[in-house]
């Protein structure tokens, strides 16, 4: 057997609902994990199938063929030619309904999540936060991806977490319409190891390679700041803020605000430019490295009312003690 059954269930659910195995495709899978499917209604059995369709070439004008008992055997009779008679087993009269539902409810629990998946979108499931702290999200047809608001509507349920979407394969036009919203897709094809455990998610998949480096690391004890490979010795104030900002950042997006940085800094009250001041070196020493955040723009960034951010995704900053 060079598929397996998973893989099987996997490929066919990328049609949509509804998605069907035929018995003559289930055959070779039918058994302990066969059943144990159809326990946990993620196959559900239809009624068997009492016509057939008609012989290739034939010029009876039907549109099926009635399947009939005749002497033990289950025949499709040609009504022109029993010659062109079809004999059927038992199991090619089966056929069986995959419940996405219950198929996405299998893979959440084989990938370690806890907790139900909800539907996001019709076809498109939240699984919940992955290893690496990403949103997961699972969807089985090209119509469901397409659909629009479909970004937003991650972007609401994500938990304010990078997203890792799990899909089928996709034209490049809706990749790049994913790149360029920090959305990161994995193929269904993909994401399942053909050699892990039925229905798990491989965990190394869900990550996108660039950021498993971390382009900007602090370490502490140095007072030293790294990005992208460069390295750059800040003075005590400076690096101060830069581990402030960079733990905001890490824990939930969020930004700092001038009395923040005042209190992070000083004791005592001190001049009402000094926050301003220190600041302003900082970038200093930063742009004059050339040490730049997301698409070239200045590492430390400022917005009126709302306070000072790092300009790097959560996901690409490590602190070092
Ligand atoms: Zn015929």
């Amino acid at each position: 057997m060079t598929e397996r059954l998973h893989n099987l269930l996997l490929r066919q659910s990328e049609a949509g609902e509804p998605a069907i195995l035929w018995g003559r495709l289930a055959k070779p899978f039918l058994g302990k994990e066969f059943d144990r499917l159809l326990h946990r209604g993620v196959l559900i059995e239809e009624t068997p199938a009492d016509d057939w369709d008609v012989c290739s070439d034939c010029e009876c004008g039907h549109d099926s063929r009635r399947i009939q008992r005749i002497d033990g055997k289950l025949i499709a009779a040609c009504p022109i030619d029993h010659r062109s008679d079809t004999v059927l087993e038992p199991e090619d009269l089966r056929s069986f309904r995959i419940n996405l539902k219950s198929l996405v409810r299998e893979i959440a629990v084989a990938s370690g999540f806890t907790a139900e998946p909800t539907q996001v979108m019709p076809g498109v499931w939240y699984l919940g936060v992955a290893p690496a702290k990403r949103g997961l999200f699972l969807a089985f047809t090209r119509n469901n991806i397409l659909a629009p608001g479909l970004i937003s509507s991650l972007r609401t349920t994500g938990e304010k977490l990078p997203i890792t979407i799990v899909a089928p394969a996709l034209p490049v036009g809706d990749l790049l319409r994913f790149a360029e919203a920090g959305i990161h897709y994995t193929s269904i094809a993909d994401a399942f190891s053909p050699a892990g455990t039925a229905f798990a998610i491989d965990a190394e998949k869900l990550v996108p390679p660039s950021s498993i480096a971390a382009r900007l690391t602090l370490i502490r004890e140095q007072s030293k700041i790294v990005l992208d490979g460069r390295e750059l010795k800040l003075p005590p104030t400076g690096f101060k803020i830069m581990w402030l900002l960079a733990e905001t950042a890490i824990r939930d997006n969020g930004r700092v605000s001038s009395q923040q940085i005042e209190k992070h800094l000083w004791a005592s009250t001190v001049l009402r430019t000094a926050v301003g001041d220190a600041i302003r070196n900082l970038r200093k020493a930063l742009d004059g490295n050339d040490m730049r955040g997301k698409h070239g723009d200045p590492l430390v960034q400022n917005l009126t009312a709302q306070g000072y951010f790092l300009n790097l995704e959560a996901a690409d900053i490590r602190l070092v003690n």
